[in-house]
């Protein structure tokens, strides 16, 4: 888990800008808040050896003052909680405000080290009136630039210094981590709660688990799992946008950790855009996927049909999702909420699935002869040998003549055959072609 650097300051003294400077070209994870007036960041970057976790805690605000202050308030708590840095954000255009003295006044109330950070200063002159804001009551200032970069590899280097030491790897677990997934509010807490309650399930905290993540050791027929805690924090937070925000940070983190994404959905709801996200990811980490559509309780007049109805239209709204299990559960009546252990086993167990090199050989051929692969450019191809490579999770090998020409679709009609032969059920598969 990587050490959390936090941005903070009132609006418009340049976090934004600074966290930019500090992302670099790094791709950040754009938290697009719709309706929103601007996004929201995180990312993460380097310095001297050590790689970081930057938030841009900015985000919207309300206009009015009180409003304002309140929010920035819940921002620097949720920093705070989030964070093992803080970096206190100020505006040397403008000096000390009053809005500056509350954000300092939380911070002082609170253990967490503090770096000020004094913006704007592009010039000797302000560098030089930056001294001002140790009245803040800071031990620590280092004034920056964010538009010409001055001052930020001096900042960077008391960073890197006052984070936490690096922690030991943690020697690889033997034991499955599932981890839910999903929307706020679309029932993840209630599942596990439920899970607790399931007398065939025991549920018991990890202690000394990191600070923003409390796991949680279930065992179930006698096989332990790790749960892996997305809920938390948001319970303190009050603004939407905040909400939002902290649930994508922490989907983000749960999925890299996993080794099962259980996505959870509200049936009431339905699919949103945000899902779209954490199956990407999901895909992206090739971590084992499953679906469970929650509140199945307050689905009316549910008949035979139903449940392959809402199947038809999640396999329709995402059709790349076909391979991906889906369940029906809620949380609320205790129903089928086992299951999702259950599947999740299962989709585990495909995920370590190895099929021989022979086996598979004599499945590409079937598949060559049921469909001959193209010609490009007047050449046969061909696909002369394949192999899986690696399990846990799966990496096929395929050994071709010029595999940059391979089709597309072609690629695709071999993902459907191994799946149809062979299974892999929520089980992203890695292809890979190469030339021979
Ligand atoms: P935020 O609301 O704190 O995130 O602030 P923004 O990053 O949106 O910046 C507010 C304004 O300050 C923008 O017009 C920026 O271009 C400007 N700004 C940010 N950093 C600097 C800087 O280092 N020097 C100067 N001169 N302007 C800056
Ligand atoms: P989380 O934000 O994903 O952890 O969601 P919660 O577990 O806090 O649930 C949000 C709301 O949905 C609460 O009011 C729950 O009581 C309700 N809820 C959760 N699961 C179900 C369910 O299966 N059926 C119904 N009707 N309500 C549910």
């Amino acid at each position: 888990m990587l050490p959390v650097v936090s941005i903070v300051g009132r609006p418009n003294v340049g976090k934004s800008t600074f966290f930019n400077r500090l992302i670099g070209r790094r791709k950040a994870i754009v938290h697009d808040e719709y309706g929103v007036t601007r996004d929201r960041h995180y990312g993460e970057t380097f310095w001297n050896g050590r790689d970081f976790t930057v938030i841009d805690t900015g985000g919207y605000l309300p206009n009015e003052m009180n409003v304002m202050i309140q929010g920035i308030r819940e921002q620097v708590h949720i920093a705070l909680e989030e964070s093992d840095l803080i970096l206190f954000v100020v505006d040397t255009k403008d000096g000390i405000n009053t809005l500056d003295k509350s954000v300092a006044e939380l911070l002082r109330q609170q253990e967490k080290p503090v770096i000020v950070v004094p913006n704007k200063a592009d010039n000797e002159e302000r560098r030089f009136n930056a001294t001002e804001f140790y009245e803040l009551g800071f031990e620590h200032l280092f004034p920056v630039s964010s538009i010409n970069g001055t001052g930020t590899g001096d900042l960077l280097d008391k960073v890197v210094e006052m984070l936490p030491p690096e922690s030991e790897p943690e020697p690889p677990s033997e034991t499955p981590k599932l981890a839910f997934v999903g929307r706020p509010n679309v029932g993840k807490s209630s599942l596990l709660n439920a899970l607790l309650n399931d007398e065939r399930a025991i549920v018991t905290d990890i202690p000394g688990t990191t600070r923003d993540s409390i796991n949680s050791n279930l065992t179930y027929k006698d096989k332990e799992y790790v749960l892996v805690d997305t809920a938390g924090l948001r319970k303190r937070a009050k603004v939407k946008e905040n909400i939002e925000f902290y649930s994508t940070i922490r989907t983000d983190k749960a999925i890299r950790e996993c080794d099962v994404a259980v996505l959870i959905i509200d049936s009431m709801r339905g699919f949103e855009e945000q899902d779209k996200r954490v199956i990407r990811e999901a895909e992206k980490f090739n971590k084992g996927l499953v679906i469970a559509l929650n509140k199945w309780d307050l689905v009316p007049e549910k008949d035979t049909n139903t449940v392959r109805e809402f199947e038809d239209y999640i396999y329709s709204t995402v059709p790349q999702l076909y391979y991906v299990p889906i369940i029906t559960i809620s949380a609320l009546n205790k129903q089928r909420v086992h299951k999702v252990i259950e599947m999740a086993e299962t989709v585990m167990q495909e995920r370590k699935k190895n099929i021989s090199t022979s086996d598979f050989n004599d499945f590409l051929e079937n598949m060559l002869k049921e469909k001959p692969l193209p010609m490009k450019r007047g050449q046969q191809l061909r696909i002369t040998y394949a192999t899986q490579v690696k399990s846990n999770p799966p990496v096929f090998k395929f050994f071709m003549n010029s595999p940059h020409e391979l089709p597309p679709n072609y690629r695709k009609f071999i993902e459907h055959k191994i799946r149809e032969r062979f299974g892999f059920l929520g089980v992203p598969l890695t292809m890979v072609f190469r030339q021979k």
